[in-house]
């Protein structure tokens, strides 16, 4: 793994509602090196698809910065700002939205070479072959329309879409939560192969555990606009530290029958808070099983509890 190509550092999205504020990302730090997966994980509303938003600019941030290659993203112009929007490229969660239904296959692929002027005529027509041929289609479906397609093959050409420009990083945003379990797997192979192929580096947006096991190097889980864990993908499955991470971890059936009878599940009750209004303290708290008085008065720093494994909780 290489340095850090990516770091963000006490980002803040925050959105006016009525007359309070939603604190959908609440100061939020970690970084990914070139070549990691990092996944990102929280149950919906936790702020981790508005934290891909604002750090490839769809939003700008209330607060806090985003540092890509070493410079700040939201105070990019003109040829830096092109540079940014080409290294830097989204999948989206909805492969049936996020396709527009009028355009060809081949448009929506050559989309970003339009926009960037990259590649014209039969050069643009093999290109486009080509990235069809990278994420297991072919070139004759260049002329058909999403209509035509699975979720799982819309989704691969979402991906070819992203790839058309050279991107050296990706945010997948929920790029298999909308898919069939039996094709999930299949995208995330996928996504892994390109990596390899290409040296990408990947921010994996999920709201469940399970589906980021496979394929992220570290795992940030989020709760309420916060990061409240980050650890290497197996330390975390092995010993998540955050009572959070561990009821997520819990909901997670194993596939030996001896083991999953014996194990403990931890149910959370109650819904997440609203980031309207967030409890004081812990952001957790209303739902911890192991809440304490101390929890409700102020909140955990996130910190480095053992070697590159951070939590925020008053138990460590
Ligand atoms: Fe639970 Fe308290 Fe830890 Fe928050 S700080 S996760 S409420 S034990």
């Amino acid at each position: 793994m290489g340095e850090p190509i990516l770091q963000v550092r006490g980002l803040k999205k925050h959105f006016p509602v009525g007359g309070g504020m939603l604190r959908a990302v609440d100061d939020l730090s970690f970084s990914i090196r070139q070549g990691e997966t990092l996944g990102l994980v929280g149950e919906s509303g936790c702020g981790k698809s508005t934290a891909g938003r604002t750090i490839i600019r769809l939003y700008e941030a209330t607060g806090g910065e985003v540092l890509f290659e070493g410079r700040n993203v939201h105070r990019l112009k003109d040829k830096e700002l092109m540079h940014f929007r080409r290294s830097m490229q989204m999948v989206f969660q909805d492969p049936y939205a996020s396709l527009n239904p009028r355009m060809t296959v081949g448009s929506i692929v050559a989309e970003g070479l339009d926009l960037h002027g990259l590649a014209k005529g039969r050069q643009r027509k093999e290109r486009v072959g080509e990235l069809l041929h990278a994420v297991g289609l072919n070139e004759e479906h260049a002329g058909r329309f999403p209509h035509e397609f699975s979720g799982g093959q819309r989704q691969r050409i979402g991906i070819a879409r992203a790839l058309a420009i050279e991107p050296s990083f990706i945010i997948a945003d929920e790029p298999i939560s909308a898919l069939d379990v039996s094709v999930q797997a299949q995208v995330v192979n996928l996504l892994m192969k390109l990596q390899r192929e290409r040296g990408l580096t990947y921010l994996f947006i999920a709201h469940d555990l399970a589906m980021v096991k496979h394929i992220s190097d570290r795992i940030g889980v989020m709760y309420l606009g916060k990061l409240v864990e980050l650890a290497d993908a197996d330390r975390l499955y092995k010993e998540p530290l955050h009572p959070y991470t561990q009821s997520l971890l819990s909901a997670i059936p194993i596939p030996d029958p001896a083991v999953e009878r014996q194990r403990e599940r931890i149910i959370l009750q109650g819904d997440v808070p609203s980031p309207l209004s967030p409890p004081s303290g812990c952001p957790f708290r209303t739902r911890c099983p192991k809440a304490m008085p101390q929890c409700a008065e102020t909140m955990p720093p996130f910190k480095e509890i053992e070697p590159n494994h951070y939590a925020a909780c008053h138990l460590y």
